[in-house]
């Protein structure tokens, strides 16, 4: 079972793919705190993605997919992913679509986060993540209970570089111009669900969950999971 995750900068991507994550028993593989890993720990990949992240822009394909690709041939994403941030092109679902299929694997359903995009600023502007493993915290909407630490980890909380100034209209504008053209991308595989990312976490995660159950309880790929389980409301 592998999930693709397709929602803007601020839509509540990462915190759905944990919660989707734990409640499908899955692995979370986001290829923003991949590339912000291999920053911290000084690899020349993420050296070389990092000038890319600053200005807001997409690191290039030779770095980005290979990255991901070794990452799900980890035997421990055997089982399936969450993917989150990968793919935000085109080209990068195609390549996804042929490596997966060189692993006898296969994207089963593309969940579209809808958030408009003025919430998607505000949400943004006060966004404060951990050190150490990127919990997500706001300002006003979500504040940690000591200030600038984090509640899970007691790590130090920071505002990502590229969350502030003209980085954040640049990545808004690359998914409204380009990521989004991945919905009609997997609608044509009929593999799409969509869930309003405008409302509480857990109404979202419900949303989605029920989305999820229902897409594969109606489509062909669902016979290949036999360990899902069907929500009453399935029919
Ligand atoms: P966001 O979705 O808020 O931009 P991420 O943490 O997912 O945050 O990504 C941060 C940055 O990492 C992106 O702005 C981009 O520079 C780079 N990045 C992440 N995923 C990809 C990808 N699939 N292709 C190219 N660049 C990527």
């Amino acid at each position: 079972m592998n999930i693709v995750l397709i929602g803007a900068q601020g839509s509540g991507k990462g915190t759905q793919a944990g919660l989707l994550t734990e409640a499908l028993g899955l692995r979370h593989l986001s290829s923003g705190d991949l590339f912000r890993q291999a920053f911290e720990e000084r690899t020349s990949l993420g050296i070389r993605a990092r000038a890319y992240i600053d200005r807001g822009e997409l690191v290039p394909d030779e770095l980005t997919v290979a990255m991901v690709l070794q990452r799900l041939a980890d035997p421990a994403y055997k089982a399936g992913a969450v993917l989150d941030g990968f793919p935000r092109t085109i080209s990068q679902a195609q390549a996804l679509d042929r490596g997966l299929k060189r692993m006898g694997r296969r994207i089963d359903v593309a969940a579209y986060l809808d958030v408009p995009r003025e919430e998607l600023l505000a949400r943004l502007s006060g966004r404060y993540i951990c050190r150490a493993a990127q919990h997500v915290y706001h300002e006003h909407t979500r504040p940690p209970k000591v200030r600038g630490i984090c509640d899970v980890d007691g790590s130090d909380l920071y505002q990502r570089s590229d969350d502030a100034g003209e980085a954040v209209q640049k990545r808004l504008d690359i998914f409204f111009g380009e990521t989004i053209r991945l919905l009609d991308y997997y609608q044509n595989q009929s593999k799409l669900i969509e869930a309003n990312g405008n409302q509480h976490v857990e109404q979202v995660l419900t949303e989605l969950l029920d989305e999820f159950h229902h897409h594969m309880a109606h489509s062909q790929h669902g016979r290949y999971w036999p360990g899902l389980s069907m929500p009453s409301n399935c029919g």
